[in-house]
């Protein structure tokens, strides 16, 4: 019989009549029998009680530019602290991060950190964020709880870089103290995010809604494009008119290159003239800040004023070369810009 003392008790589990433990953490709802886990591995049915054992276990912390989450409008060029776990609790095809996805805890070489160990570790490299990113950090929201609580009350601000498919409830805890979140928006298409990422597009839609329109939680979207799939004239329209009808013009959308990995490696990488076509039709529909990622693009990764088209931020992949932007203006037609900046 397995130690369970050392575990934390899951925050998001019913039983159910089967005696199986229900997890209500992520539309998954997976039913866990006793000594299994779910489908992301790290929440465990241990003698009859549901647990989440990748808590205070992450596989390893970097100090990124938060350009590399990606987030343009969120403090930039400022440094991060970044970390995730094993196990994900989505099923992505193309994984690119799939040797941390698709392990187990026990077969990574997991550390054991404590929320106040992470803060400390943030305080020593003087960032000015953590964030909870690698695989979807969803499956450790306890953890991620814990941390950005603390985090808050020493002005470290938190962020999530997730697939957002999390369950109604559940994201309402899991994102109390979150301050700005990278959501990824796989695809346009039911059938793709059902076949390539055993997920489905309206608990993602339903997701970025929440975020819109009932919290305070800066979020930027991004879009992996891979050749043939996802990356039609079509999809990337209609993808663009539901951003601009329901969360509008001002949620930075980022479009990054793939490159053949985990159960997809019959696709070639996406190509520059791939990613470069997607950004020009985002903004011809009117999406105000469009980004290129994973490609060398200093002009897909440049900010410019939607108003007078002045470059306001100037990047070379993740560094940020020059910042103009002045109490969250424009300094040449005092326009607001979208996002959170240093005054
Ligand atoms: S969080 Fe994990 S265990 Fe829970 S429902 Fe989702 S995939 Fe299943």
């Amino acid at each position: 019989m397995q130690n369970d003392s050392n575990y934390k008790l899951a925050q998001w589990r019913e039983s159910t009549d089967s005696g199986k433990l229900l997890c209500t953490l992520c539309p998954r709802y997976c039913k866990i029998g006793e000594g299994q886990a779910g489908f992301c591995f790290i929440r465990q049915n241990i003698n009859g009680k549901l647990y989440s054992i990748g808590y205070g276990r992450p596989t390893g912390f970097a100090i990124d530019p938060i350009e590399k989450k990606p987030l343009h409008h969120f403090y930039p060029g400022s440094g991060i602290l970044s970390f995730g776990t094993a196990g994900c609790n989505l099923g992505c095809k193309f994984c690119q991060n799939w040797s941390m996805s698709k392990a187990k805890i026990a077969d990574s070489n997991a550390l054991h950190v404590t929320p106040e160990d992470v803060i400390k570790l943030a305080k020593k490299h003087n960032v000015n964020s953590i964030a909870y990113t690698y695989n979807d950090p969803t499956i450790f929201g306890e953890y991620v709880i814990d941390i950005s609580k603390l985090a808050r009350d020493e002005g470290i601000s938190s962020v999530m870089v997730t697939a957002g498919y999390i369950d109604k409830n559940a994201r309402k805890d899991v994102y109390k103290y979150i301050d700005a979140a990278n959501v990824d928006l796989k695809s346009f298409s039911d059938v793709f995010y059902r076949k390539l990422t055993l997920s489905n597009l309206k608990d993602v839609l339903d997701t970025l809604l929440w975020l819109k329109n009932e919290t305070e939680v800066w979020f930027e979207i991004t879009t992996l494009l891979i050749p043939e799939e996802n990356d039609s004239e079509s999809e990337i329209k209609k993808m663009c008119e539901w951003i601009l009808t329901n969360l509008g013009d001002s949620v930075p959308l980022h479009f990054t290159a793939f490159h053949p990995d985990f159960k997809m490696t019959d696709k070639p990488p996406t190509p520059q003239k791939t990613i470069n076509n997607a950004r020009k039709i985002a903004i011809s529909e009117g999406i105000n800040y469009c980004y290129t990622g994973n490609v060398y693009d200093p002009g897909g990764q440049t900010t410019c004023c939607p108003a007078c088209k002045s470059k306001l931020i100037e990047r070379d992949w993740h560094s940020v070369n020059s910042n103009i932007i002045k109490n969250g203006k424009c300094p040449k037609c005092d326009n607001k810009i979208a996002g959170i900046f240093v005054p």
